[in-house]
């Protein structure tokens, strides 16, 4: 694994043949290549687009607009690989209006109760951008700048990472903050999603990943039939505004218990009070854990019956939201000119509980003034029989 790994640093930089102990010249198995194509331009800097590939069918592609995720193609169980996220097939419809189709998302993912927390005795005042509280970072979150992007090379093999510097006070976050994103993808068809920060003042943070799944492939119909797994005994319910009210609610005989496999359809239309505020499933899941200090873990399994793809997540945060693309409304047309319409994806975003600012029984999305922020997701594919 070791030789593999040194391959893979100087398959990276281009070349063909690495050293393999003394004397010895061997043909180094670029398992994972990565190439970079223009993609257009937005606030008058290039985006690029930048594809991971392995030998196993799958290829991701990422930009350095938002950090997005434009494109993951996965195999099915016969071999067929297929794009399995939501978005668009150029530039222009990551930069107008969508609901964060693929993006890299913060500050703060989720929502803030209006748009306000207090943090060492001040208030802070974000954007309100959702009703009458703050959404997914706010009016220009990391979802629309534009990053600095550069080749890495990971123990998967090569990969991208992108960095941004969020001025003290952007959206109203106290602290200059420096964030990374990292993507890479291993030989054995796992994306991974490495989050690192740092701020010059303490602040709050919690970045996430929003990509649209629909592992039939990208505009083939709803996902009500796919199949998951949330492996959580408890979720946060939520009020008319979609705030958590505080409690941890057990998912025992509700439509939020997950614990076995059932097909997404199966509930989601339930006579019950949270799936009706929710429009479906659009709440966060407290992730079994022990100890504060996460572990990388299984959160999700997904599996989707027709092709035999499976999805799991991995992660280290304490919280999932699982949504179901209920607001999706067929007003937004994507790839291959297929209009988007409700329920066309699903969304497991890893992530702190949403409002934890202003719920002090969460766990803590504050870092501080020299610590450094790390977090990890993993978004693993496997195949089924069909
Ligand atoms: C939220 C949804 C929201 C969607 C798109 C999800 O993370 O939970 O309520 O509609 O993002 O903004």
């Amino acid at each position: 694994m070791a030789w593999t790994r040194r391959a893979f640093a100087v398959a990276s930089i281009g070349a063909a043949f690495s050293g393999c102990g003394p004397g010895k010249i061997e043909k180094a198995p670029q398992e994972v290549s990565l190439t970079k194509t223009d993609f257009g331009m937005a606030d008058s800097s290039p985006i690029q687009r930048f594809t991971l590939k392995n030998q196993h069918g799958m290829e991701a592609s990422v930009i350095n607009y938002g950090a997005i995720l434009t494109n993951l193609k996965v195999p099915d169980a016969k071999g067929q690989s297929e794009d399995v996220v939501l978005g668009f097939d150029d530039l222009n419809g990551y930069l107008g209006k969508h609901p964060y189709f693929g993006a890299t998302i913060g500050r703060y993912a989720n929502r803030i109760a209006k748009g306000k927390f207090m943090l060492n005795g001040k208030q802070y005042t974000l954007a309100i951008n959702n009703g009458e509280n703050a959404l997914h970072g706010g009016l220009a979150g990391f979802d629309k700048k534009v990053w600095h992007a550069e080749e890495v090379s990971t123990s998967n093999g090569p990969a991208v990472r992108f960095s941004y510097e969020s001025p003290d006070g952007e959206e109203g976050y106290p602290g200059k903050l420096s964030v990374t994103v990292t993507y890479s993808l291993s030989p054995d068809n796992q994306l991974q999603i490495d989050y690192r920060a740092t701020t010059e003042a303490d602040t709050v943070i919690n970045p996430t990943n929003h990509s649209y799944f629909n592992l039939k492939g990208a505009g083939n119909g709803d996902i009500l039939d796919h199949e998951v797994m949330i492996d959580a005994g408890r979720f946060t319910p939520v009020d008319g505004g979609l705030i958590p009210t505080g409690e941890m609610r057990s998912v025992d005989k509700t439509p939020f218990d997950f614990r076995g496999a059932m097909k997404i359809g199966e509930r989601i239309d339930a006579d019950e009070e949270q799936i009706k505020l929710g429009g479906g499933y659009d709440h966060n899941y407290i992730l079994d854990q022990e100890g504060p200090n996460a572990t990388l873990r299984l959160a999700a399994r997904v599996t989707e019956p027709s092709t035999g793809r499976v999805m799991e997540v991995v992660t280290d945060r304490p919280g999932m939201q699982f949504y179901t693309g209920n607001f999706l409304d067929g007003t937004l047309t994507g790839k291959r000119g297929i209009v988007y319409n409700k329920r066309f994806g699903f969304c497991m975003e890893t992530q702190f509980f949403p409002d934890s600012p202003n719920k002090p029984v969460f766990p803590s999305p504050v870092l501080k003034a020299g610590d450094t922020f790390t977090s990890t997701t993993i978004y693993r594919f496997k195949t089924s029989q069909v």
